[in-house]
């Protein structure tokens, strides 16, 4: 599944690209995704996109008077492919840019393709998500804020989206190793100052994400290959049994909220 850190890498490869030039049609083969894609998604031909941006992972489209909104659900990829290219089976939707087309792939139609009208912020999708991880909204202070208010434990905390958005599975256990807590410390016994830490441990670990993928990002701008999962070296995710890399313990494996945690017993507290 699209992590925030491979929506980022597509948002700066297809940025520059797209940023000023005109739409000159939209082709939609298939527009059962997620949500049915809009008649007026086909009629944005003439629209000029003034910035791509994202929010958590969606990609939106400014086009002056709406957005275009882009989410890759579970499956999709999005590729910039020169004009003619013949569409596979699993390609459903294309924005065309004269000699160059965006095309969304998406063999399991969980993705979006949707437009709206008004600000984004203020769209159903947009409007609950949380404080974007990147950015200096989020800094100690303001994880303490949170966390104080909830009682969950912080991994669950971490990737509950109307919080802080775009912590996934993967770099919510990287991030909190980097910060040395224990995954099922409780998220409002946190202090201020290990909330700090916790905030550049996120910081720092969607980074070197972005910047991994950021390298391959030639491969996959007018080719076949989407970008892949970026943490190559994870410090703790998927790693049981194995040493870890700081105190040489066993790194162990727990199930908080269905999903896999990874963590350090020696070095997380
Ligand atoms: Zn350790």
């Amino acid at each position: 599944m699209p992590e925030l850190p491979e929506v980022e890498v597509i948002r700066r490869g297809i940025a520059p690209q797209l940023e000023g030039r005109t739409i000159a049609a939209v082709e939609v083969r298939e527009p059962r995704l997620r949500w049915r894609v809009p008649q007026a998604v086909r009629a944005l031909a003439g629209r000029v996109v003034r910035a791509v941006r994202r929010r958590g992972k969606y990609l939106l489209l400014d086009c002056g008077d709406g957005h275009l909104i882009l989410h890759l659900g579970m499956s999709g990829s999005l590729r910039l492919v020169a004009a003619g290219t013949a569409p596979g089976k699993h390609d459903h939707v294309d924005i065309a840019f004269g000699d160059l087309l965006l095309r969304l792939r998406d063999p399991r139609r969980f993705g979006a393709v949707l437009w709206t009208a008004g600000p984004p912020e203020a769209h159903a999708l947009i409007r609950h998500l949380g404080i974007e991880p990147l950015s200096r909204a989020l800094d100690g202070g303001r994880l303490h804020a949170l966390a104080r208010e909830c009682r969950l434990k912080i991994k669950p905390f971490l990737m509950d989206g109307r919080r802080i958005v775009g912590i996934g599975n993967i770099y919510a256990s990287e991030s909190l190793f980097l910060a040395g807590i224990h995954p099922r410390y409780r998220a409002n016994r946190l202090s201020l100052e290990r909330c700090a830490r916790l905030s550049e441990a996120i910081k720092r670990t969607l980074r070197a994400a972005i910047r991994a993928g950021g390298s391959s990002l030639r491969n996959f701008v007018g080719s076949d290959g989407a970008p892949g999962c970026f943490q190559r070296r994870a410090l703790v995710y998927d790693r049981e049994g194995e040493q870890c890399w700081r105190c040489r313990t066993a790194i162990k494996r727990i199930v908080q909220g269905q999903r896999a945690t990874y963590f350090c017993p020696l070095c997380q507290r």
